[in-house]
């Protein structure tokens, strides 16, 4: 058969699973061998020069050029024992993934032939060929080049020959051109702020650090079955397919056991996760068919999210010795669940203490209320941020879909939570404090720790839901740089705590006791924050008539939603944080209408081309096979016989020729909608357009496209159905 489907469903279902690899070793004895960690550090460098690097990593302090070229040396002689022989920058562009351009070890000798090198000046700083990479217009030609430079608090790391140096991404200029640099500046902004804050409560704290642990949503799909789709190869989503009969409603994946080829990829990513450090923790099938979840224990933020990069290229590396292809998409299958990457997020201080975990005193739960209170109005005064740091031309597939968070922010608590808060709201006039240690009344701060024993009600359409001792950001898409979503979390926190010191400081110098004061502005926040607590059901049509009435942001166009950046309050909200400026907030949301454009755009060409040569021509094909028959039919039968024979060939014929007049109309007016997008200079113009005037043809086009491939003769379809790029065995 010369048709590309058979042969790759051929192909796929002669694959056995990889054999497990066996290993000989506990997990604790590879567990970050290819990482340049402490550990390493000590073997390879002089005790002066891991003294110095040590306090740069932990106190930020600045590292000389001669400590760079002595740290540059430990770390050549490490990797080149673990057979490396390259070395690259690995940073965040603002675009997917990560960059990197690979450098060998290699210098000329003087004597026509090369030695080893590595020196300081190469780890501390580079300059990759910037323009490639998108800046938003900072860095025009008249503007001197971007560069990258070493981020010590991630560790160096190994992939197959090259050495990877973590570094951020800036402009000479100094201007923000990645994830990382923000991400930094906004785990500091909430370091300083949390613990002006917990000084009210410890003033021993020295330390407050940002926690995440994501949960990875991911597709596999056959490898033969992925490249006999264009779509997916080009788009990573399907843009056409009619829903298998049977799909997700028996639950049975989530259930069943991981199919073997499944299970040894697993197996395969888990080993090279550790051998990187990435603490990898659960692994299990999730709700679609073909779709699985990893989990790590979560970490120290900067190392989580390079964690999650680094987890989602090994990922896609592992998966192809597996014949199988990774899909990130948040939404590449109709009809059935998308993928997420829920962020969980927590603060905690040095001391190990959990700002967000309920204590054993009525001081430690006040403390857990006021950081609960101050999360709440940081979401609150900032949803439509928050709705912005996660919203892409992918990720608006899934959102407010049916098994998704709404493109709606707001905050599950559980019913628990929720009366502690409704009881200190009504506390008017007493201090929890002195109530609870005294009299032991019902208004208990004491005794939260138990009640959130009980609190198993687990709201999965939230958005943003509180989960006992954490924070969990659910509306972060499967593709995404979980920095985005961190960075305006982290910024939005660390402002809101600003704010609650003022005003506690200005409690407390009109006289107030402290926890009298911390009392007062805590029960303000809970009254005014309200509008952001919702509890029900995040799928309903009520909630969004609800959530516009309460003032939150409900707006569904990402090119619009990406406005939230540059409103005065994200403005200056960014600007008190000190994580970015204005001037980098206009230059970020460019390439963001850009890429949104560039994706829809894509993903226009790539339907169109399909719908063009591979849907009509089948079509009218199998169209010409139903006339063809009519001919013989008429050749053979009396008029009237004939006609009643050829009755339902005729209504197919009919039926074909309805849907392909509308595909061919439909694709030629989106044609026209992108030629009059393109000539657009504005980017937001730009990419608005495409929003409204482009997408929209996709659903349109494709039902046509799905009512054909039940129509036309299994045979003669050239794409891989959903049943057969689903359900994996
Ligand atoms: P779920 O039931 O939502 O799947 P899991 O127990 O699998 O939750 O945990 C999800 C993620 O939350 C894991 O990555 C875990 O390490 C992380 N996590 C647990 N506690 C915290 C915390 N205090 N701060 C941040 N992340 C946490
Ligand atoms: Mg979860």
């Amino acid at each position: 058969m010369s048709n590309l489907r058979f042969k790759a469903i051929e192909e796929a279902s002669k694959r056995k699973a990889n054999p497990v690899p066996y290993f000989e070793k506990k997990t604790s004895d590879y567990y970050g061998m290819f990482v340049f960690d402490r550990n390493q550090m000590r073997k390879y460098l002089s005790k002066e020069t891991l003294r110095t690097v040590l306090d740069a990593i932990d106190k930020g302090a600045p590292l000389e050029r001669n400590i760079a070229n002595h740290v540059a040396a430990g770390m050549r002689m490490w990797a080149m024992e673990l057979g490396a022989t390259h070395y690259t920058h690995w940073f965040h562009p603002l675009t997917d993934g990560t960059a990197e351009k690979h450098d060998a070890f290699i210098e000329h000798n003087g004597n026509g032939g090369v030695i080893e090198e590595f020196t300081g000046k190469l780890l501390a700083q580079q300059e990759p060929d910037a323009s490639s990479f998108p800046s938003g217009g900072i860095r025009n030609t008249f503007e001197a080049r971007g560069y990258t430079a070493w981020d010590p608090s991630s560790p160096a790391f190994i992939v197959d020959d090259t050495l990877c140096i973590p570094t951020i991404f800036i402009s000479y200029t100094g201007e923000a051109l990645d994830y990382k640099t923000p991400l930094l500046k906004s785990i500091q902004a909430v370091d300083r702020a949390a613990m002006a804050v917990c000084k009210y409560f410890d003033r021993s704290v020295k330390k407050i650090v940002s926690y995440l642990g994501w949960e990875q949503e991911y597709f596999l799909v056959d490898e033969a079955l992925y490249i006999a789709r264009p779509d997916l190869a080009l788009t990573d989503r399907t843009l056409m397919g009619h829903e298998s009969a049977k799909n997700q409603q028996l639950e049975d994946h989530y259930f069943g056991a991981i199919p073997a080829r499944v299970s040894a990829f697993m197996r395969e990513l888990e080993y090279e996760c550790y051998k990187l450090s990435i603490p990898i923790k659960t692994r299990h099938n999730e709700v679609a068919p073909n779709q699985f979840e990893f989990a790590p224990i979560y970490e120290e933020m900067n190392l989580a999210v390079d964690h999650n990069l680094l987890l989602m290229s090994t990922m896609k590396r592992v998966a192809e010795r597996h014949h199988f292809r990774v899909i990130l998409h948040e939404k590449p299958f109709k009809g059935i669940n998308g993928s997420g990457k829920h962020c969980n997020w927590s603060l905690g201080a040095d001391s190990g203490v959990n700002l967000l975990a309920p204590g054993r005193t009525a001081q430690e739960n006040l403390q857990f209320v006021t950081f609960l209170v101050n999360v709440l109005m940081a979401v609150y005064r900032n949803n439509a941020l928050l709705k912005a740091s996660i919203s892409t031309a992918t990720n608006a597939y899934r959102l407010g879909a049916a098994e998704a968070p709404p493109a709606i922010i707001s905050v599950f608590l559980g019913s628990q939570i929720s009366m502690l808060l409704d009881e200190l709201e009504k506390g008017e006039g007493i201090s929890p404090i002195r109530v609870t240690e005294k009299t032991g009344t019902r208004l208990s701060l004491s005794h939260i720790p138990e009640i959130l024993v009980d609190n198993t009600d687990r709201n999965r359409t939230s958005p943003f839901a509180f989960t006992g001792n954490r924070f969990e950001f659910r509306a972060v898409g499967a593709s995404a740089n979980c920095a985005s979503a961190m960075i305006a979390l982290n910024s939005a926190v660390a402002c809101q705590l600003q704010q609650f010191k003022t005003d506690v400081d200005a409690f407390i110098a009109g006289g107030r006791r402290k926890d009298e004061a911390i009392f007062a502005v805590v029960r303000r926040y809970i009254t005014e924050s309200k509008p952001i607590r919702f509890d029900g059901n995040g799928y309903s049509d009520e909630w969004k008539a609800e959530a516009a009435q309460r003032g939150l942001d409900c707006e569904t166009c990402v090119p619009v939603i990406y406005d939230s950046y540059l409103s005065e309050q994200s403005v200056e909200m960014f600007a008190a944080a000190g994580v970015l400026n204005e001037k980098e907030l206009h230059a970020r949301n460019e390439v963001k209408w850009d890429v949104y454009t560039k994706k829809v755009q894509i993903e226009a060409r790539v339907l169109g081309d399909l719908a063009m040569n591979h849907i009509i021509p089948v079509s009218t094909r199998y169209q010409g096979l139903l006339l063809d028959n009519v001919y013989k039919i008429k050749a053979l039968y009396d008029n009237e016989r004939a006609a009643s024979i050829s009755a339902q060939d005729f209504a197919l014929i009919e039926e074909i020729s309805e849907h392909l007049n509308f595909i061919k109309e439909r694709v030629d007016r989106m044609i026209e909608a992108r030629k009059v997008a393109n000539r657009i200079e504005n980017e937001r113009e730009k990419a608005l357009a495409y929003c409204r005037t482009v997408a929209p043809f996709f659903d349109e086009i494709r039902y046509h496209i799905d009512k054909l491939e039940l129509i036309v003769d299994n045979e003669m379809w050239t794409l891989p159905k959903y049943r057969e790029l689903l359900f994996l065995r």
